[in-house]
C-alpha cells in the first residue's frame, strides 16, 4: 500500500488567484472613478525580515495596480516623529490604507502606533475599534495572517459550519481574530495557549487545526486526527552553519502530511495569503471611504 501524504495547500496559487481578481476590481475603479487605491508603508529600521516583506509587500501593491508609498525611516527615529508621520498619513486624502510594520525598534510603542492609525485606513486590522467590531460581528478590516487561514480552510473544506477547529495560539495578531472569522464561520472553535492542558487530545478532535505558536515542530502525527486540514502559521528561522536560515514551522510537516488530509507548508502557505489579504483590505479601505460596494 502506498503511504498516505496529506494534499499540500497551494497559499502561493490561492493568494495568485485571489490577487489577479484584485487587479480587475482595481482596474475597473480605475476606469469608474479616476482614482488609485494607494497604500502608505512605514519602516523604522534595518530589520533584514522586516526589508524583505515591505519589498514584497510594494511588488505586489504596484503588481495589481495599486499606489504603493514607502516611508523608511533609520532606526533611531523618535516615538514623536513616528507617530507625526501616522498622523500625517491619516489625514492625507490620496492615502487609503496604512501599515507600519512590526516589530518597531524598542523605544517604539507598538500599541501607540496601532491605537493612533485611522481605523478606516487601518489595512492591518489591529485597531482596537476594528478587533471589537470582528469580536461583535460587524463589517470590520480583518487582521490579514487570520483572514489568510480562513481562505485557505475554506478552499480546502468549503462550508465550515459545525466543524470542529482548533486554534493553538492566542495572541492578538493570529489566535484570536482567526477564532472569531471561524465563529463567523459557524465553527466549533477551541483556542489552546501555553497555559492549556493536554493539548495533543483536544487537537486530536480537530477537523481544522491552525498552529500559530512560533515554536518549530511542535505539532505531532498523534496530534491529529485522521484527514484533518491543518493550516500552519508559523515562522521560525533554524540557523544554518554557513548557510541561509531554514524557515519550519510549527508543525512537523514530514509527521504530519502522513496523517492530515491537508497540510499547509512554510513557506508557501499562509504566508503569500497574507500579503494578498494586505491588499484586499486596501481595496476594501478605499471602497468604504468613497462609498463604493466592494466587488470581487
Ligand atoms: P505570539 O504573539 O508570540 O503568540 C504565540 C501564542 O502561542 C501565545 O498565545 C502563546 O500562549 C502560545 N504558545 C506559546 N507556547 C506554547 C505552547 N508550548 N503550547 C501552546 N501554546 C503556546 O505569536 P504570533 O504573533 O501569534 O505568531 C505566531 C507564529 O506565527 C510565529 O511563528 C509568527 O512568526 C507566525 N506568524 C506568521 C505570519 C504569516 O504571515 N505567515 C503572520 C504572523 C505571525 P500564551 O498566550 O499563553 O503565552
Amino acid at each position: 500500500m502506498t503511504p498516505h501524504i496529506a494534499k499540500k495547500i497551494d497559499g502561493r496559487a490561492i493568494a495568485q488567484k485571489l490577487r489577479n481578481n484584485l487587479a480587475q476590481s482595481v482596474a475597473k475603479i480605475k476606469a469608474e472613478t479616476g482614482k488609485t487605491p494607494t497604500l502608505a508603508v512605514v519602516l523604522v529600521g534595518q530589520d533584514p525580515a522586516s526589508e524583505v516583506y515591505v519589498r514584497m509587500k510594494r511588488k505586489q501593491t504596484q503588481e495589481i495596480g495599486m499606489t504603493s508609498i514607502e516611508h523608511k525611516l533609520p532606526a533611531d527615529t523618535s516615538q514623536q516623529a513616528v507617530l507625526d508621520l501616522v498622523k500625517t498619513l491619516n489625514d492625507d486624502d490620496d492615502v487609503n490604507g496604512i501599515l507600519v510594520q512590526f516589530p518597531v525598534p524598542d523605544h517604539i510603542s507598538q500599541q501607540k502606533i496601532i491605537e493612533l492609525i485611522s481605523p478606516e485606513k487601518d489595512v492591518d486590522g489591529l485597531h482596537p475599534l476594528n478587533a471589537g467590531k470582528l469580536a461583535a460581528g460587524v463589517e470590520a478590516l480583518v487582521s490579514c495572517t487570520p483572514m489568510g487561514c480562513v481562505l485557505l480552510a475554506k478552499d480546502q473544506l468549503g462550508d465550515l459550519t459545525g466543524l470542529n477547529a482548533v486554534i493553538i495560539g492566542r495572541s492578538n495578531l493570529v489566535g484570536k481574530p482567526v477564532a472569531q472569522l471561524l465563529l463567523k464561520q459557524n465553527a466549533t472553535v477551541t483556542i489552546c495557549h501555553s497555559r492549556s492542558k493536554d493539548i495533543a487530545k483536544i487537537c486530536a478532535n480537530a477537523d481544522l487545526l491552525i498552529a500559530a505558536v512560533g515554536r518549530p515542530n511542535m505539532v505531532k502525527a498523534d496530534w491529529v486526527k485522521p484527514g484533518a486540514c491543518v493550516i500552519d502559521v508559523g515562522i521560525n528561522r533554524i540557523a544554518q552553519a554557513g548557510k541561509k536560515d531554514r524557515l519550519v514551522g510549527d508543525v512537523d510537516a514530514a509527521e504530519v502530511s502522513q496523517v492530515a488530509g491537508s497540510l499547509s507548508p512554510v513557506p508557501g502557505g499562509v504566508g503569500p495569503m497574507t500579503i494578498a489579504c494586505l491588499l484586499r483590505n486596501t481595496l476594501q479601505a478605499f471602497c468604504a471611504q468613497n462609498n463604493l460596494e466592494m466587488k470581487l
